[in-house]
């Protein structure tokens, strides 16, 4: 035996459950079709909703402004590693969300982890969805304070667990992901807020999902329900829609100018490179300057998704372009991975603990860098699969 034995056998049980992350290399840029271990596929996988990860105007900008500006930012914010392009950045996510202020992270990960600690701590309550990302709950356990998980997108889950508990803290903070990950549904916000109202309660969303995709021209899930200065801490990613890579914090000014007190990542970690913040900036001008590429999205998810259904499969309770296709057994989805990428298509399986046991699936994300040829090249890939594994008839 030795000191590592225990991890090997780890790997051959999740192997052997069919659980085990088979993670596949690109050697293309993001877009519609990507070569995958030396294969075009066509790519149903990626968060590039918008196609901006390989958008000319985006690595343009950051071509632009690594030859004027280098690459890394030297330090950590606040010491010296704040740059001009840093600020200007914060100043055009807060117009562009229709918030006070903004502060960017490394990413959306880094940003949970350094807003929920700097909210409450060891004497406070988090009410917390039992379907929040996984950099929520690391959030949420990294604050120390007490973690207390309602009903997934169950409100009045949520105020029966505040009346139980509420009093026996500090203070409070209520934190849901806006859009789900895994399944595509839309956390019922304006109900949430009215409860958070009620108690007074903080409210949290992460809309790492929602940004560049829900609202106008991609604005976000504030947006999309009309909550604007209602939310009070909205967290994001730049690494989605953005197509780049990034968190963000946006609300009131004195959120943000506490988490750069108090945000230990802002603290403790250098900040997004000078390449990664002008492409981002590029990004904004883009969303800024039309809603097309947000209409597309949206176009292409409704006709895949109707498509999908009319095959006759099952693609769960999403309201947004992420399309769970449902499975079952873990074995099965993988099973049906591997034949969408013998028939050209890259689309990835997710099992247990990534989703419920049981709940196992194939997830579809559309992008607006589909074309219609595509998505039909798709829809026939998983035709011929279905009916091949006896998923559809
Ligand atoms: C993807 C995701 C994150 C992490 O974002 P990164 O910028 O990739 O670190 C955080 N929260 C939610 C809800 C996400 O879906």
């Amino acid at each position: 035996m030795t000191k590592t034995d225990w991890i090997q056998q780890e790997i051959d049980s999740l192997k052997s459950q069919g659980l085990y992350n088979n993670i596949r290399t690109i050697a293309s840029p993001q877009g519609a079709w990507l070569t995958v271990d030396g294969k075009k596929v066509l790519n149903f996988c990626s968060n590039n909703y918008l196609g901006l990860a390989n958008h000319p105007a985006v690595v343009e900008a950051s071509r632009k402004a690594s030859a004027e500006m280098g690459v890394g930012p030297g330090a950590v914010r606040s010491i010296a590693g704040t740059m001009s392009l840093h600020i200007e950045l914060e100043k055009r996510l807060a117009q562009f969300k229709g918030v006070e202020s903004a502060v960017t992270f490394q990413s959306g990960f880094t940003a949970n982890l350094a807003t929920i600690p700097a909210l409450v701590n060891k004497e406070d309550v988090i009410f917390s969805d039992k379907l929040n990302h996984a950099s929520i709950i690391d959030g949420c356990r990294l604050s120390g304070a007490k973690i207390i998980a309602y009903e997934h997108n169950d409100v009045k889950s949520l105020e029966e667990q505040i009346q139980a508990n509420l009093k026996n803290f500090r203070r409070a903070l209520i934190v849901t992901d806006g859009v789900f990950s895994m399944d595509g549904d839309i956390a019922p916000l304006p109900d949430i807020y009215e409860v958070a109202k009620k108690y007074e309660i903080l409210l949290m969303v992460d809309d790492a999902h929602g940004e560049g995709v829900l609202g106008k021209g991609g604005r976000g899930i504030v947006d999309h329900f009309g909550l604007h200065g209602k939310v009070d801490i909205e967290v994001g990613t730049m690494s989605k829609a953005f197509g780049v890579m990034g968190g963000i914090v946006a609300g009131k000014s004195v959120i943000t100018e506490w988490l750069r007190q108090r945000g230990r990542p802002f603290l403790f970690s250098s900040a997004m490179t000078v390449p990664d913040a002008a492409a981002c900036l590029a990004a904004v001008d883009l969303l800024e300057d039309s809603t097309q590429l947000v209409d597309r999205l949206w176009d292409n998810a409704k006709y895949f998704k109707a498509e999908m259904k009319t095959l006759g499969f099952n693609t769960g309770v999403s309201e947004t372009p992420i399309t769970p296709v449902m499975l079952g057994e873990a074995p099965l989805a993988q099973q049906f991975s591997r034949e969408l990428y013998e028939a050209g298509v890259f689309a990835m399986a997710l099992g247990y603990p990534t989703v419920p046991q049981g709940k196992a699936r194939i997830r579809v994300m559309i992008s607006a860098a589909h074309a219609k040829d595509d998505l039909d090249q798709g829809l026939e890939a998983f035709k011929k699969v279905g009916k091949k594994l006896g998923v559809v008839g």
